[in-house]
């Protein structure tokens, strides 16, 4: 069937265009063409002249002879005289319609307005039918999913945002907030603790050293904090540099800098030296 020409299967052409839909792109086109207005729940006109248009087309299709308009919404006003195999044929042929349409005509908004009046069928048009499994495997079915599957995720959102604001979401916060705060302060006194131990093992070690291999980690070991240092353990006998090397003298008078008290002997005793054996 040559389909080049949506015109041939005008709506008034019944030997062609049954279950064609050719009958309802041409609609769409001379919609379009005519600018009528296609806007989905559009607040000014109701999108009725088009609307209309489509429902008498579709009826027109299933060989159903349509009321006058009546004073409702379309498509209320045209199926409210049918009786419910009339309104099924109806229903049918505007779905056949749109398992023909071309994909083009997924993203406009008569597409959009077709289905709002469409879906869901039972409830609309007490029809059992299911729009998505009818229009399966279609450019318009394609298109339905995804408006459905959007929707779906416009729920789920506005769920999720609900549900934020329940009194218990905003309880459950603040007990893992809470329970964050007691494991981060355990974990602050754990490693308070662990310095503390560190400290304790550094200063053991540094008693059981003889006093100028202490001073050679006081002016060689990074790790070791001199500030954590207690002044007992400072030498500060003149006896205690004598096997001290120069380099290392040098060394540790650069780490205690200006530091004052036992440290403060311990450097001035350090330069002494120094200065005693340069000259
Ligand atoms: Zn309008």
């Amino acid at each position: 069937m040559d389909v080049g020409d949506p015109r041939r299967f005008r709506v008034d052409d019944p030997m062609t265009s049954r279950d064609s839909g050719g009958w309802l792109e041409a609609v769409l086109v001379d919609a379009r063409d005519a600018r009528w207005c296609t806007r989905p729940y559009c607040t000014t006109c109701g999108g009725l002249q088009f609307r209309r248009a489509i429902w008498t087309a579709a009826a027109r299709q299933a060989g159903v002879e349509m009321a006058q308009f009546g004073s409702t919404c379309p498509p209320h006003d045209l199926v409210e005289g049918l009786t419910s195999s009339e309104r099924e044929a109806t229903v049918r042929a505007l779905v056949a319609g749109l398992r023909q349409l071309p994909p083009e005509w997924g993203d406009t908004e008569s597409f959009r307005t077709i289905i709002i009046d469409l879906d869901p069928p039972l409830m609309k048009h007490g029809v059992l039918m299911d729009l998505a499994t009818e229009l399966a495997g279609t450019p318009a079915g394609e298109r339905l999913a995804r408006r459905k599957e959007h929707e779906r995720s416009v729920r789920a959102e506005r769920a999720r945002r609900a549900a934020d604001a329940s009194p218990e979401a905003v309880e459950e916060r603040r007990r893992v907030k809470r329970l964050e705060k007691a494991r981060a302060h355990s974990l602050r006194q754990s490693r308070t603790r662990r310095r503390n131990e560190d400290r304790l093992e550094m200063l053991a070690a540094l008693v059981r050293l003889p006093a100028f291999e202490r001073l050679s980690r006081f002016a060689t070991d990074p790790a070791l904090n001199l500030d954590c240092v207690s002044p007992e353990l400072i030498p500060d006998q003149e006896g205690d540099l004598v096997d001290l090397e120069r380099a290392t003298a040098v060394a540790l008078i650069a780490r205690i800098g200006r530091r004052k008290g036992r440290w403060g002997r311990l450097r001035r005793m350090l330069d002494h030296r120094l200065r005693a054996e340069s000259e």
